[in-house]
């Protein structure tokens, strides 16, 4: 994979840190990885809230670029904002099981920090026939 567009997702990263850190002043900065993507190979991409890491399908980046640094890298920091947000609570856990985390909490950080009114559409213009990781609550 081309090491500019690794360059593009890290300056992605900052942009929507940026975002977050307005609210979250104290939010870390995840790791991004393309190496153990061979696991769950069928996703875009996933977010691992125990080691606080996105993977990225290195296919899908090169393939779709544009939409994956708009919508597929904030899908993801979208779980861990959620996670970081309402650790321990019960609704979390609640949400996370029966919506695979992409409920109300997921979808008020999309809206209010990232500013994406319609995060399912959005995102599934991308991941619709590739399928999404199961996240680690
Ligand atoms: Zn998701």
């Amino acid at each position: 994979m081309k090491a500019e567009l690794k360059e593009q997702v890290e300056a992605r990263l900052d942009e929507l840190l940026v975002l977050i850190w307005e609210t979250l002043p104290d939010f870390p900065r995840p790791t991004i990885g393309y190496d153990h993507f061979n696991l769950f190979s069928y996703a875009a991409a996933a977010a691992n809230a125990v080691d606080w890491d996105i993977q990225i399908s290195p296919e899908m980046l090169e393939a779709y670029p544009e939409e994956m640094l708009a919508e597929g890298l904030p899908h993801e920091l979208g779980h861990l904002v959620s996670n970081y947000k309402n650790k321990n609570k019960f609704e979390f856990e609640l949400e996370n099981i029966l919506l695979n985390g992409h409920g109300p909490l997921w979808e008020e950080v999309m809206h209010d920090i990232f500013g994406i009114e319609n995060p399912h559409d959005s995102f599934n213009s991308v991941v619709k026939e590739n399928g999404h990781a199961p996240i680690n609550p």
